[in-house]
């Protein structure tokens, strides 16, 4: 018997809402995207974390990067006259916590706030130095910043002396000798202009090495790289790693074509050297196909030293596409990858993330893989298209989550052959040979609701250039919660940083978070539950 209240009461179905992606939707404060649709702004909190994760290297397919790291830049400045210590505070919580794939981003906003910050904030952000600038390349790219920005004042030069004078003797032996210079600065310039007061004798013997004066006193590792500076023979070098288990950072560049220094190298290098030398230990035979390699695999799946190191999973996947590849970026080291440290690669991308609890909801991961997804490289890895970066992003969704479909959109919506079973690199060549097309990104929910299929959440992987289609993304959310029921969410995985979104703000069942932050699939995950 049908329930009178419920007769009463029954409305019809809503009509389809439709409004063409290159209009806004009425009453709402859309703006232009650069490909002529209209989405959301996201906010300038938004922005700047998008900024310190993705970088602007390469620009995007709309936008040169010269172009972007303006328009970031203008959003960093806001978010410092809207409250300069959270912006500071932001940059070394990602900085710190190695969420994003470089740090580059961090220094140059850092360098912002102790420029162009209140009082309290310029005090913060060059109180912040050491914490975010951790090794000596940071410390000069701060440098170099603070060049353009404001000079320097007596505060920047205090935190620049503080930098050296924090550290234990062996700390700054260290920094001093591995980061020699880079970008046109060094060390020398650094201490002579900012005049660090040496807190020991120690300290004050390293300083005089660096800037090329008599160091008697100097910390045990000063002596040991002028040591391994008159090495003669290739015993001698190999002496000295054993003896003082030195990483190939201290040893000259002549002695680095030789497999037997490498394999002294070898089980003392630190985590990140090791991914990054794969390929030339392989490449002189240190490390083979016939040779036991237990020792590498067992490293890349050992998940807390991952943690430990910081490693940033881009830097594996990275590490794996070169590897596999079998070349060196110029092509001058070749070598015959071995099947077993590629997969150890491509296992160690998993394992950087941290564990996450499956929420066992039914995501639909949606991977733009239009034409404009192939412009750019993210954090400036070379051939890491936002593209490529969606569809690793979604393969860490997919490891995890047990109800999962994903599938590819542009101007047509695909089901995409790619599973966490195939090794990264596949994926790379996969999603290279995908035609280019026009971009809608409401095809994930239009699908879903013609198809019948249901859905808890829908994560979008885009640049957020969405133009092509008859309605808006959001518009075809609503219809789909309206008309089954489910209170489905979206999730915008941003693959560039710009500063836009098909997210509506004001719909607290949406979320904007920034792919390739290493943080990306817990929060993911808990907005989801
Ligand atoms: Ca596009």
């Amino acid at each position: 018997m049908t329930n009178t209240y419920t007769q009463h009461t029954r409305i019809r179905p809503a009509p389809t809402v439709a409004t063409g992606q290159s209009e806004p939707i009425p009453g709402t404060n859309q703006v232009p995207n650069s490909a002529g649709g209209f989405v959301w702004a996201v906010d300038d909190w938004t922005r700047l974390d998008r900024f310190l994760v993705l970088g602007t290297e390469g620009g995007t397919y709309y936008v040169s990067e010269k172009e972007l790291t303006i328009d970031n830049a203008d959003a960093v400045k806001r978010c410092i006259v809207t409250d300069g210590l959270r912006t500071v505070d932001r940059i070394v919580e990602i900085s710190e916590a190695g969420r994003a794939p470089k740090n580059d981003a961090a220094i140059f906003a850092l360098a912002l706030c102790s420029a162009l910050g209140n009082d309290a904030t310029r005090k913060a952000a060059l109180d912040a130095l050491p914490r975010v600038a951790r090794i000596g390349t940071h410390l000069f790219q701060f440098i170099a910043a603070l060049e353009g920005f404001r000079g320097w004042g007596r505060g920047a030069r205090r935190a620049v002396a503080n930098w050296y004078t924090v550290k234990k003797p062996d700390q700054l032996a260290y920094q001093l000798v591995k980061y020699q210079q880079r970008n046109g600065w060094g060390h020398r310039d650094a201490i002579r202009l900012s005049h660090p007061k040496p807190a020991t004798d120690a300290h004050k013997a390293a300083f005089a090495w660096t800037v090329g004066k008599p160091y008697e006193g100097a910390p045990r590792l000063i002596n040991v790289y002028e040591e391994m500076l008159r090495a003669t023979t290739e015993g001698q070098v190999i002496d000295l790693i054993t003896r003082e288990r030195l990483t190939w950072e201290f040893v000259p560049a002549n002695w680095l074509g030789s497999k037997d220094v490498w394999q002294t190298l070898l089980p003392n290098l630190p985590l990140m050297a090791l991914v990054r030398n794969l390929g030339r230990m392989t490449a002189n035979g240190a490390v083979g196909a016939m040779s036991d390699t237990s020792n590498i695999v067992n490293r890349l799946h050992d998940q807390e030293a991952i943690h430990k190191a910081r490693v940033h999973p881009i830097a594996f996947l990275a590490a794996l596409a070169t590897y596999a590849q079998g070349h060196g970026e110029r092509g001058k080291l070749t070598w015959i990858p071995v099947g077993r440290i590629a997969d150890a690669l491509n296992d160690a991308f998993y394992l950087a993330f941290g564990n996450v609890e499956p929420t066992g909801k039914r995501h639909l991961l949606g991977i733009d893989v239009s034409g404009s997804m192939t412009i750019g490289a993210i954090a400036g890895i070379p051939g890491l298209t936002p593209r490529m970066g969606a569809a690793a992003m979604a393969l860490v969704t997919e490891t995890t989550e047990p109800k999962n479909l994903v599938m590819g959109f542009s101007h047509d919506f695909m089901p995409l052959s790619i599973t966490a079973k195939m090794r990264l690199d596949q994926v790379e060549r996969m999603m290279d040979n995908m035609p280019y097309g026009a971009t809608d990104c409401a095809l994930p929910m239009q699908w879903a609701l013609k198809n019948k299929v249901e859905v808890d959440v829908f994560v979008v992987y885009t640049d957020n250039e969405t133009w092509a289609g008859g309605q808006h993304p959001v518009e075809a959310l609503r219809e789909y919660r309206r008309k089954t029921g489910i209170p489905a969410k979206l999730i915008v995985v941003a693959m560039t940083s710009t500063g836009f979104s098909i997210a509506d703000p004001n719909d607290v069942g949406m979320l904007d978070i920034v792919g390739m932050d290493t943080a990306t699939p817990s929060l993911l995950a808990d907005f989801v539950r």
